[in-house]
């Protein structure tokens, strides 16, 4: 059956997973979702990226779908790093795939699977647009007192050194289904967004504009996260260069895979540390303070980077779900603004919603973020 509405498959390609998931953009629905894990490790089945492609569509075709007759209009691509060139959706071809791989530099461990990820689909679905979106694009243009490294000017310009930020699909999304739910323009609002999932980061985005994000170069910087360290001292890692003798793949390896809550607790996954907090777990219970200490100062940050704020929206799997997190993160910040109605807080998960009193001058919202749809989207703005 010819279907008549236009469908995306979007391809998020990691080192060891791929996620896809089939969309129609314009209803905003999602037709079918999978990921295939542990690409290439020695107990798995799937051997690698090529395979990992099949895999999905093998997980299509049991649910009744043939990517010939769906409707398919386009693959969309997530990209980590656009560098200083990509900041909008961007059409592949074989140049454009080519200044993918020169920006392999700045992002070693996200964009070769993402590129991998691309040679493939191409190979397999090649009578159809591919398109890449990144995950920096929303804040290429932040202001430069936001994106500058106070650092060696000329070493900065030579080697593309500058705060890039990433999560931008999510903050772009969740920052104008808040404006939807609050029926305003985000042109007429000051936003700070707080996207927690594994990967964890802050914006704010002033009438629509990001002027502010914790992320930086890689997304390393800013806030405490499931695996990676957040902001540390760059001495920290000349120390251990110099003096604990370790090497820069094993630095960049432990501030990435083994610093973070799981660093501090050994458990990054937010239900299992809860589990471990309330029977009294000191390592758990220190990781999760720490996690908040540091969401906090960054919320305190952007309050007064915005100096007036409208509202504050958590977003992704800790802050969609986690009241325990969305409490502690706001907790004490009435006179700052900021209320957060205790029963709505701890209310059922149904689409966007609003968590803080009716008085209260900044509200708070849950906004689940849907970075596949908003891909699909900017895949059908190229087309
Ligand atoms: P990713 O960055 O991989 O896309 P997600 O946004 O899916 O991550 O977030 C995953 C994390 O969300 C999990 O590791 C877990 O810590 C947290 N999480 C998911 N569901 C819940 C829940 N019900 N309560 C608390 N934390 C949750």
């Amino acid at each position: 059956m010819i279907s008549a509405n236009r469908v995306v498959l979007v391809i998020n390609s990691g080192s060891s997973s791929l996620k896809f998931e089939l969309v129609e953009p314009d209803a905003g629905v999602s037709r079918a979702t999978g990921s295939i894990e542990q690409i290439g490790e020695a107990s798995s089945s799937v051997a690698n990226h090529d395979a990992a492609l099949h895999r999905a569509f093998d997980k299509l075709a049991e649910d009744g779908i043939d990517l010939q007759t769906c409707g398919l209009v386009a693959v969309g691509h997530r990209v980590v790093h656009g560098g200083n060139e990509f900041h909008q959706p961007t059409l592949l071809d074989d140049a454009v795939i080519g200044k993918l791989e020169e920006l392999s530099a700045l992002a070693p461990l996200h964009n070769p699977p993402a590129v991998l990820g691309i040679r493939v689909a191409r190979k397999l679905l090649p009578d159809v647009p591919h398109v890449a979106v990144f995950d920096t694009a929303f804040f290429h243009d932040l202001p430069p007192a936001a994106a500058t490294y106070a650092i060696d000017r000329e070493v900065a310009d030579s080697w593309q050194i500058r705060r890039y930020g990433f999560h931008g699909t999510s903050h772009q999304y969740v920052s104008e289904q808040a404006a939807a739910f609050l029926d305003r323009p985000p042109s007429g609002l000051n936003q700070i967004v707080l996207h927690l999932g594994n990967g964890a980061s802050a914006s704010a985005i002033a009438r629509g504009c990001p002027v502010e994000t914790s992320m930086g170069l890689t997304p390393m910087e800013g806030l405490v996260m499931g695996t990676r360290s957040g902001d540390v001292d760059p001495g920290v890692i000349s120390y251990l260069w110099r003096t604990a003798k370790m090497g820069v793949d094993e630095i960049e390896s432990m501030l990435n895979h083994r610093s973070g809550v799981l660093g501090l607790a050994g458990e990054r996954d937010f239900r299992r540390l809860r589990t471990m907090i309330e029977i009294g777990d000191r390592p758990a219970q220190l990781a999760y303070s720490v996690f908040i200490h540091r969401l906090r100062k960054y919320i305190g940050a952007y309050l007064a980077v915005l100096g007036h704020t409208d509202v504050v929206s958590f977003t992704a799997g800790i802050g969609e779900n986690d009241a325990a997190v969305r409490r502690d993160a706001l907790a004490g910040m009435a006179e700052l603004g900021i209320e957060l109605d205790e029963d709505r807080n701890v209310g059922p998960a149904t689409g966007a919603r609003r968590i803080s009193t009716d008085g209260s001058a900044v509200a708070v919202l849950v906004v689940p973020t849907n970075e596949e749809l908003a891909i699909a989207r900017d895949c059908l703005s190229v087309l």
